[in-house]
């Protein structure tokens, strides 16, 4: 008989410097704030502890799910049926131009990190909210960046061991890593190569990037960011390339939110879930949103570009329960 959820939360209490908790509520770990109960949440800072973890579920059938600091997160009104895991170390630490940095760092504490000690390479990473692992994991970029691009080495957990991957084996493309494909795998630190640079100017280049992105996502906002990824230019069929105005395409990219915008998206809503006025790909919660009615007006703009555009926009957050 395989055991309740209580004697696998009897089983991971009993895992060193792991924290448990029964029946957690995930809107409170999400910035949409959204989201049902997981059955189990546990958090470490250590790898042994992590990977137990990871047995203790594995062995009682229990699935698990790993998340980071939730800013890219859809959590099911039902929550999750398993284990959610964060792995929570956020040590920062720098070897010459190499910083390293733990799975659960904040970003923007990396991004300051860097440019205070005068390394260039991750400067208009400030303000992307979240963690530094699923900054990896969903190669996190802005302003004609990507993390990416300094990445030197990942040691991850495979679901048994440790593992180190230098940059061609992660994979990394736009917005998307080996990661993504392989779910089970956990990142638990990045190696970044950065190149010297002034520190004032870095972090005045953050600070002018910051304070245009507050602008555009207060930081209050319950959101998950853009909900759709950008087109590659390249990726679009002619016929619908033809149609989008060349003064919106940046870097090769299409903007997913012209689609959006053509065909009305801006200021539509179901509940308390709205599209913003002045972005048709920013959904936020005014409140009391529920991820049904986030998840139905996700399908209504993908159904409305599919029928006037006959092309599919993608999701760029995650989805959980
Ligand atoms: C206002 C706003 C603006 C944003 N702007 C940008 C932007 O400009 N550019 C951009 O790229 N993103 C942007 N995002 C999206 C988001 O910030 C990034 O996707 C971020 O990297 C998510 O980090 P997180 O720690 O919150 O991850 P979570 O939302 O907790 O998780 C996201 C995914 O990562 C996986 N994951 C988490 N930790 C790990 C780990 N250690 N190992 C393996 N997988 C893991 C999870 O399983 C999940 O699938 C924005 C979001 C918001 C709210």
């Amino acid at each position: 008989m395989m055991p309740t959820t209580e004697e696998t939360q009897l089983r991971l209490a009993g895992i060193p410097n792991l924290t448990v908790s029964l029946h957690t509520p995930l809107a409170r770990y999400t910035r949409f704030g959204i989201g049902g109960p997981a059955d189990l949440f546990a958090e470490t800072a250590s790898p042994d502890a992590f990977a137990q973890a990871v047995a203790a579920a594995c062995a009682a059938a229990v699935p698990v799910m790993v998340i980071g600091g939730g800013t890219n997160l859809i959590v099911s009104d039902d929550g999750f049926r398993g284990l959610v895991l964060r792995y929570n170390a956020a040590g920062l630490t720098v070897d010459g131009t190499v910083v390293t940095a733990q799975a659960g760092a904040v970003l923007q504490d990396l991004v300051d990190f860097a440019n205070g000690l005068g390394l260039k390479g991750l400067e208009t990473l400030a303000g992307i909210p979240g963690w530094v692992g699923a900054a990896v994991y969903g190669n996190a970029g802005a302003y004609g960046h990507s993390l990416s691009e300094r990445v030197l080495q990942v040691r991850f957990f495979d679901g048994r061991c440790e593992r180190a991957f230098d940059n061609a084996q992660c994979e990394f493309h736009y917005r998307e890593s080996i990661f993504k494909r392989h779910k089970e795998w956990v990142i638990f630190s990045v190696d970044l190569g950065l190149t010297p640079d002034d520190a004032a100017a870095l972090t005045k280049t953050s600070a002018d990037i910051l304070k245009i992105r507050n602008e555009k996502f207060p930081p209050t906002m319950k959101c998950a960011g853009s909900i759709f990824k950008n087109f590659l230019q390249r990726d679009l069929p002619e016929t619908v390339a033809a149609q989008v105005p060349s003064a919106v395409v940046r870097e090769g990219k299409v903007p997913a939110a012209w689609f959006l915008e053509q065909v009305g998206s801006k200021g539509t809503r179901r509940g308390d879930i709205r599209v913003a006025d002045y972005h048709a790909n920013l959904i936020y919660n005014e409140g009391a949103g529920t991820a049904r009615d986030l998840c139905l007006l996700i399908a209504d703009l993908k159904q409305r570009v599919r029928e006037r555009f006959g092309i599919e926009v993608e999701e760029e957050v995650q989805y959980v329960g």
